[in-house]
């Protein structure tokens, strides 16, 4: 008889944002004509940027021509793309990344998960909290993560993320081998250091680990010392995957395309990681359409760079909106100076789901409980820049006047 991955049978249910969508599904229904703001959106809202759409249109046009369509490409990606990462995202940096070293994808979000499959599942994986569910549950589905009990998996190594360490995650106390990072972070939206990034690059060195870095939100950073690439940290090549996506950065959630970086410095157990991951992408993935890699070629060009630096500053714009507006109503913010993510602590020691009721119910604002994110997250809400700067300035008028109202 077929046996099935039971794996999967340990899995709870993924709550969050099935819970939130049917709360203000209610809220609405209780309340018509009252407007709900979702400042829970975790998807750009912005249109592509006209160099993209024209890219785009124009390598479609090829695909109708005898000389110009394309069928299947090469699954790591066309040679334009990854020249073009290359010289823009690495070597502009000061950082020796070479082209063979990148892998073009559909999702940063199917890499993250993928990329296990070229790790043992005997290894020991150490994961923040709260964090992105994306680490824990690929693991939990490969059987690296044991059992779940009491909102833990038994097999995991939990580094909280908390106000008292800055959100940012304390070496390990035993030795792991694989460890998961993101910065700039979700749900926190806190980008890391070179003194903390550089403190993991010697960790790794010291106990043999792998870093699975996740750079989704590389764009959003304003602070010139925060890293964008965890490679700026010397001896990171040796010891650091890095996952990268065009997603948050030129709008590309519903178009898909992404990369992942992994060096051919990085050996394990005499094995280059670079040519395992061939090895699957090869056999597993038949790469990201022709049309999709012109669009994102596009975004390193002049105007592609010009129109989507734009989109990242309005939503950063909202972003400080938001977390000027919250202070200003009495809560402590976190994030939100470097990603598209704010962290707010709830008053007077309330949950996150109480704190996202009363955000609900009284202003109209949806957002997102910290709680969803893992145990740490609990007493906290995440509100997101997705939204428009008209949406955001009114919604922060309502949580303004809820709050302050209150005392
Ligand atoms: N990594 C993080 C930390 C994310 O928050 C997200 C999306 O929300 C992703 C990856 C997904 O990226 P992609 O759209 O490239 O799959």
């Amino acid at each position: 008889m077929a046996k099935i991955n039971d794996n999967y049978l340990k899995l709870p249910g993924s709550y969050l944002f099935s819970t939130v969508a049917k709360k203000i599904a209610a809220y609405q229904e209780a309340n018509p004509g009252r407007e709900v703001i979702k400042m829970s959106i975790g998807d750009v809202t912005k249109p592509l940027a006209p160099a993209v759409i024209e890219a785009m249109h124009k390598a479609v046009d090829e695909m109708g021509t005898a000389e110009g369509f394309r069928g299947y490409g090469p699954e790591q990606g066309y040679g334009f793309l990854r020249s073009l990462i290359v010289e823009h995202d690495y070597k502009a940096r000061g950082i020796d990344i070479e082209a063979d070293e990148i892998f073009v994808s559909d999702g940063a979000k199917s890499d993250c998960g993928n990329i296990g499959d070229i790790f043992s599942t005997d290894n020991k994986v150490a994961v923040c909290d709260p964090v992105y569910p994306v680490y824990v549950d690929t693991n939990a589905m490969a059987g690296r993560a044991g059992e779940f009990i009491d909102e833990h998996w038994s097999n995991l190594y939990y580094m909280p993320c908390t106000e008292e360490n800055g959100f940012t995650p304390e070496l390990p106390k035993e030795r792991v081998d694989m460890i998961y990072l993101c910065f700039p972070n979700t749900p926190t939206g806190v980008a890391a250091t070179r003194e903390q990034l550089k403190a993991w690059v010697e960790y790794a060195k010291e106990n043999g680990s792998v870093i699975l870095y996740d750079s989704a939100y590389e764009a959003f950073i304003t602070d010139p010392e925060v890293p964008h690439s965890i490679y700026e940290i010397e001896g990171a090549k040796e010891v650091a995957i890095e996952f990268r996506s065009f997603s948050k950065t030129a709008g590309f959630t519903g178009t898909r395309c992404a990369y992942t970086v992994v060096p051919k410095a990085l050996v394990v157990e005499g094995t280059a990681l670079n040519a395992l991951w061939n090895r699957r992408q090869c056999t597993k993935f038949n790469g990201v359409p022709y049309v999709i890699q012109k669009a994102a070629a596009a975004v390193y060009s002049q105007e592609g760079q010009k129109q989507t630096k734009e989109t990242i500053a309005y939503y950063l714009e909202n972003a400080r909106i938001i977390k000027s507006s919250l202070a200003e109503a009495g809560l402590e913010v976190f994030g939100g100076d470097n990603a598209p993510y704010i962290w707010a602590k709830a008053p007077s020691g309330m949950k996150s789901w109480e704190f996202f009721d009363k955000l609900l119910e009284e202003a109209g604002v949806a957002t997102t409980p910290g709680a969803g994110f893992g145990p740490s997250g609990e007493g906290y809400v995440r509100l997101t820049a997705f939204n428009t700067k008209e949406n955001t300035q009114k919604a922060m008028e309502k949580i303004k006047a809820v709050l302050v109202s209150r005392d």
